[in-house]
């Protein structure tokens, strides 16, 4: 049975035919699901307009709509189990990953539930008595949230939780892969009482129904996490219309390695940096510089590390790498590998698919290190959002930062060392939105998140997130009896 997506408020069939979802992992089918048409997109963006000028929703008091954020924290909780096994189905991530993505939904919408009910608009101070003023902020309108296929529910929820909160209506385009846990989500909305309207669903190509939510003139803010080229190109559309957007895009995070780093920790640290999601993830630590007197050391330990971690089926207990997320993305990887060979570089282990036995069906690819390369090599420049790290060296800070800060991403870094001076130091010289220091890909809703350079634009999370979801009105208001002055 083809599935319905949820079009301002309505479950029913797209208009603009069908895709399927496959499990990366085998191939086979989860479902086949209807797309939106482009009517479907008017009408969506159309009622999502009505929807939040309405005032049953745009009168409705702040705690009032976080209550619905507390349920639907609430509910994805109790169903963490079976949207965990659905989101692996969708996207071939290891159960305990998909698993740690649903609460940590839970977690935001409950955290900007929380935000939404204690946020103040200001008395602004007053330079002069006969008048106040006050600094209110309000919806923007429509919101266009598009989203991968890497975090789904953990990224969904990040966009609709701030936006609905903020008052707005938002039309949601899921990645083509994971359309199936946004539409489980969209369900969750519904039942936590979301009026209708305020949120659709439309399943779709990016370049066809991403490319027209975003060119509506409705569409007051696009909010977008997935590569930059399509980042820019909605950055291009938003210039032409005006409208503000968050982009969270690509990386090609640093991950540096001290002479007097705990190399244990560090070793374990930078292979889950990189090899965790099968390296499918924007922050991933791909470029690992270890400082010259530890770099035999350090490599052989993370070699054996790597070595040891578990390629298999994403549903199997203690895997640590399950299925990428298709047949294409596999053969770019490899690509990608190949071309590092081509540049000088050498496999230190891994550098292939896994394709006999219970591997055959699905897209399995060994974790890979490759030694040997500049950090000017393509290979070092460009994401390859796999599996794949390059190890390098360096001398000593000043060579490091020029290395590390040499990349027109800047996401994310990690820095692993014991002097904490060091790691201030070099934690405020890199050119990245976020340093993890002795932890890697830790990750807190009360912390901004967001890229300089060509990682991104704007910031999610943290307390104040959902203000780039409003804007903000000035109100004078005069106290005085009298006529204004003429100015003299
Ligand atoms: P990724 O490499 O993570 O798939 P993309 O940028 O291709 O990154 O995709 C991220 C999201 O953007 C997906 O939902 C995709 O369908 C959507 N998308 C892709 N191209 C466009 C476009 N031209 N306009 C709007 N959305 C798009």
């Amino acid at each position: 049975m083809v599935k319905e997506i949820y079009i301002a408020g309505e479950w029913r069939l797209g208009r603009g035919g069908t895709i399927k979802s496959y499990f990366p992992a085998d191939n086979s089918v989860n479902a086949e699901i209807s797309t939106a048409s482009l009517e479907d997109v008017n009408e969506a963006i159309e009622k999502a307009e009505q929807a939040w000028r309405d005032p049953s929703w745009r009168n409705r008091l702040p705690h009032e709509r976080a209550r619905i954020l507390y349920k639907v924290a609430d509910i994805i909780e109790t169903r963490v189990d079976e949207l965990s096994r659905l989101q692996t189905r969708d996207n071939g991530k290891p159960l305990t990953e998909t698993r740690g993505l649903v609460m940590s939904a839970a977690a935001t919408a409950r955290y900007i539930a929380a935000a939404c009910e204690t946020f103040n608009d200001e008395l602004t101070t007053q330079r002069a008595s006969d008048f106040m003023t006050l600094s209110v902020h309000e919806p923007v309108g429509v919101v266009a949230a598009i989203t991968p296929w890497n975090s789904p529910i953990a990224s969904e929820v990040q966009k609709l939780a701030p936006a609905l909160a903020a008052g707005n209506a938002v039309v949601l385009k899921p990645a083509e892969a994971t359309s199936l846990i946004a539409l489980e989500l969209a369900k969750i909305f519904e039942e936590a009482g979301l009026p209708k309207g305020l949120l659709s669903v439309l399943v779709g190509r990016g370049s066809v129904i991403g490319d027209a939510i975003v060119k509506h003139p409705l569409v007051r803010k696009i909010s977008f996490t997935g590569g930059t080229t399509t980042g820019r190109n909605l950055a291009h559309i938003a210039a032409e219309k005006l409208i503000t957007t968050s982009l969270e895009l690509g990386g090609k995070s640093p991950t540096i390695v001290f002479d007097d780093a705990d190399i244990e920790l560090a070793a374990k640290g930078v292979a889950y940096g990189i090899f965790s999601s099968a390296g499918q993830a924007c922050i991933a630590g791909s470029r690992l510089f270890i400082q010259h007197k530890v770099y035999d050391r350090f490599l052989k330990r993370l070699n054996e590390i790597t070595q040891n971690l578990r390629v298999g089926h994403p549903e199997k207990t203690g895997v640590h790498m399950g299925s990428l997320i298709n047949q294409k993305h596999l053969e770019s990887v490899d690509r990608y590998v190949n071309l590092a060979l081509k540049e000088g570089g050498k496999i230190l282990t891994g550098g292939k698919a896994l394709t006999d036995g219970e591997y055959a069906k699905g897209s399995f690819y060994l974790p890979t290190i490759i030694t040997g390369l500049n950090n000017s090599a393509q290979t070092c420049q460009e994401e390859i959002f796999g599996p794949v790290l390059v190890a390098m060296k360096f001398e000593d800070e000043e060579d490091l930062l020029k290395q590390a800060n040499d990349s027109c991403y800047g996401l994310a870094a990690g820095i692993w060392t014991e002097n904490f001076r060091r790691a201030w130091k070099i934690s405020r010289a890199l050119e990245v939105g976020t340093v993890w220091i002795n932890t890697y890909k830790k990750f807190s809703i009360s912390v901004p998140f967001g890229g300089f350079k060509e990682s991104g634009i704007g910031r999610e999370k943290g307390r104040l997130g959902i203000l780039s979801y409003m804007q903000q009105k000035s109100i004078y208001m005069g106290l005085n009896e009298e006529p204004n002055a003429w100015a003299e």
